[in-house]
């Protein structure tokens, strides 16, 4: 295809680079096969929740003001309940992001005196301010809510000694996170999520599993309420908006839970009955439409990059042949430089903003500088092509997303492309 080699060289990619990535992909035809299995059984479920729950062309429209009535809203509830397996779910533009959906389902149904336990170690960096681990205004802790937590043993399997132990008369909540986020343990798959949900149940059959599950949606053809979790918790502006949500996070679970949730997010006695959808929910519904082929498009993108940056002979988390559950993908360069090029390769290879150069700056919250490279069409969005890295060993990077496989090709062509022009690798394709 010398067409398409010259597109690639109008991006600055060599004929090396780009015969190296070729090398790459074909040993991958086999599990890009998997990926789009489970992308075509995703999408029919998506379509035939659509279809069940009667999406017509007057749920697309808005409303204003208080938002009663509102027919999009509520179907489009309906629709991720369905998609969910769960009775109910909150779907909304106030809710603003992963976290405050996250902060809003803990806040909604834990009451002072209740205890919150994480059996799966640290939770996610921005839910330590909500939970109280570092103190801060309007947590948990401050309103007399207890958290605590059991880590995952060295080998990456559930403490069960210690996870019965933790489980005293006051816990209320079990918060399980799916994706590993920015940490090193292993991504749990629904099935385990599941096994650790029976042996809770098994000891309390009354306390609230919920599950963070961001970055996990749709790519096993399972979600966790299936497994038994009360609570299904993530944002709109990773896998679920399908890259379309300019906005929103979704609360799916037991009636009662979502029913918490929703007095919480407006006001007790209002509930789900106002919130108005404003212009968002055509965004909202064609997103979720696409989201399962979206994810697939990002997953391929994350194992080409684990496969073409293990051959480089870098450490990659997950590894080439792992299978997945969420679509990070951890590469440790071992210096500085590395990094750099890698976030400016994702850069380059944007839609929007090519032109920007990222470069390590001192972002409030972190230890140490930061670089970042996003060019996304929803600002911070990270189920488009995005990287970034803290500039401190083990000079790991951080890489999720892409709307297309094409785009999150090209982005990590570009990062080699980077690599090569800056001597980070040699010639014959080896990390110095
Ligand atoms: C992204 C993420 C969050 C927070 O979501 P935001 O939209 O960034 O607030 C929480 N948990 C996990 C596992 C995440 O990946």
């Amino acid at each position: 295809m010398t067409q398409l080699r010259d597109q690639y060289a109008r991006f600055g990619i060599s004929e090396q680079a780009a015969q190296f990535g070729e090398e790459i992909l074909s040993s991958l035809t086999e599990r890009f096969r998997k990926i789009d299995e489970t992308a075509e059984y995703n999408q029919l479920k998506v379509i035939h929740a659509m279809q069940a729950c009667k999406v017509s062309e007057a749920c697309l429209l808005g409303t204003t003001g208080y938002g009663y009535n509102d027919l999009g809203r509520d179907t489009l509830e309906q629709v991720y309940a369905e998609v969910f397996h769960t009775e109910d779910a909150l779907v909304r533009p106030q809710i603003t992001c992963g976290t405050h959906a996250l902060a809003l389902a803990l806040m909604s149904n834990l009451r002072p005196g209740d205890e919150l336990l994480s059996p799966v170690g640290k939770p996610y960096d921005t839910l330590e301010e909500v939970i109280g681990i570092r103190p801060s205004k309007g947590s948990l802790k401050e309103y007399g809510i207890s958290y605590r937590q059991v880590d995952l043993l060295p080998d990456g399997t559930f403490d069960y000694d210690g996870i019965r132990a933790a489980i005293k008369d006051n816990t209320k909540l079990v918060t399980i996170q799916r994706s590993k986020g920015y940490q090193t343990r292993p991504t749990l798959s629904v099935a385990r999520i599941g096994e650790l949900i029976r042996f809770i149940k098994g000891i309390r059959p009354d306390l609230i599993c919920m599950v963070d599950n961001c970055y996990g949606e749709f790519v096993e053809t399972t979600e966790p309420a299936e497994v038994g979790a009360d609570l299904v918790v993530g944002s709109l502006i990773k896998n679920p908006g399908g890259g379309l949500a300019p906005i929103g996070g979704y609360i799916a679970g037991r009636k009662e839970c979502v029913e918490n949730a929703a007095y919480r997010l407006t006001s007790p006695g209002l509930g789900k009955e106002v919130g108005a959808s404003l212009g968002v929910l055509s965004a909202f519904y064609q997103g979720l439409f696409l989201a399962p082929v979206v994810t697939a498009g990002a997953l391929k993108g994350a194992i080409f990059a684990a496969n073409l940056y293990e051959k480089l002979g870098f450490p990659v988390i997950p590894d080439g042949q792992e299978s997945r559950h969420d679509i990070i993908q951890a590469v440790t360069f071992g210096s500085p430089e590395g990094v750099i090029a890698f976030c400016q390769g994702i850069q380059a290879a944007a839609p929007v903003d090519s032109f920007v150069t990222p470069e390590p700056w001192d972002m409030p919250g972190y230890d140490a500088q930061v670089i970042m490279a996003a060019g996304a069409f929803v600002s911070g969005s990270s189920i488009e092509l995005s990287a970034d890295g803290p500039i401190k060993p083990p000079y790991a990077v951080y890489f999720q997303g892409g709307l297309t496989f094409p785009h999150a090709k090209l982005g990590i062509l570009k990062t080699l492309q980077n690599l090569m022009d800056r001597g980070l690798i040699t010639s014959d394709f080896h990390r110095i």
